[in-house]
């Protein structure tokens, strides 16, 4: 019989961010694709899992790599595959894979849990009851085209962005959106997390004055976008009252 490939979020700097069920999942497997095994040794052994073969699986040997996994869970091992941080596939190696084990009709099972992006758009006081998730911009060739389309849709975004990028794409966001409030949750989960809430000028202003280190998801939402505004109104009207709720 085929083996279970686990789809395994973890954590994206607090080491406390894992769920019981990733660790028994990562205890009980064959074996463990990461992106860079020495990032997912420290976490391994934060947890006392020891002896575990790991195979190397990143965006230079997406293709091999899945040869080889596959290969493995047609051989009946369990395999998980975790990134180095937050879920796989999210801005992160996982979707060849994934998409090569349903097309051996393997089974795929997500082991949910911490994303960058679920625990900023988990705080921002923008409306985000519609949002469009870009990720990472092209660096270079695109970008300019990419916003531009972006800031047509009438959404909220949801960026991510390197340190050394994070002016430009606030001076870009000033350019290609209407009145646009943004949102930079900088380093979540970790001693120095901040949730800043600005516009791209005032926010600049912050960032000019100091060396930009840490990691960022940017949320922005332009003031002509005529998506459903999130009142407190509407809010009760999609949600049922607590008593009713699934708790
Ligand atoms: N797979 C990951 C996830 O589920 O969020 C994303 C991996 S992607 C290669 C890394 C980017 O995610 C960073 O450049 C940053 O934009 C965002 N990110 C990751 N950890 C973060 C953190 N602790 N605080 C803010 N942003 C973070």
């Amino acid at each position: 019989m085929s083996g279970t490939l686990y789809i395994v979020a973890t954590p994206i700097g607090n080491l406390e961010d894992i769920t019981l069920r990733a660790l028994n999942t990562l205890k009980a497997v064959d074996l463990i694709a990461c992106e860079d095994t020495r990032h997912t040794l420290k976490l391994l052994g934060h947890y006392g899992i020891s002896d575990k073969p790991l195979l190397a699986y990143h965006n230079f040997n997406e293709r091999t790599a899945t040869e080889r996994i596959i290969a493995e869970l047609l051989q009946g091992k369990s395999v998980a595959l975790v990134s180095d941080a937050g879920t796989p596939s999210i801005s992160d190696p996982g979707f060849f894979l994934v998409r090569a084990a349903h097309a051996h009709r393997l089974r795929v099972v997500p082991i949910p849990g911490i994303s960058a992006l679920t625990a900023a758009v988990s705080v921002s006081p923008i409306p985000i009851r519609y949002f469009h998730f870009e990720g990472f911009l092209p660096p270079k060739k695109g970008r300019q085209a990419r916003l531009k389309h972006l800031a047509s849709l009438c959404s909220t975004i949801i960026f991510y962005e390197s340190p050394h990028r994070l002016l430009k794409l606030l001076s870009e966001i000033e350019l290609h959106f209407a009145n646009p409030t943004v949102m930079i949750a900088r380093e979540l989960t970790k001693l120095h997390e901040e949730i800043l809430l600005g516009s791209p000028t005032e926010l600049k202003a912050k960032f000019e004055s100091q060396k930009i280190l840490g990691e960022f998801v940017v949320i922005v939402h332009c003031d002509t976008a005529s998506h459903y505004e999130q009142t407190s109104e509407n809010f009760s009207e999609h949600h049922p009252p607590e008593s009713h709720a699934d708790l």
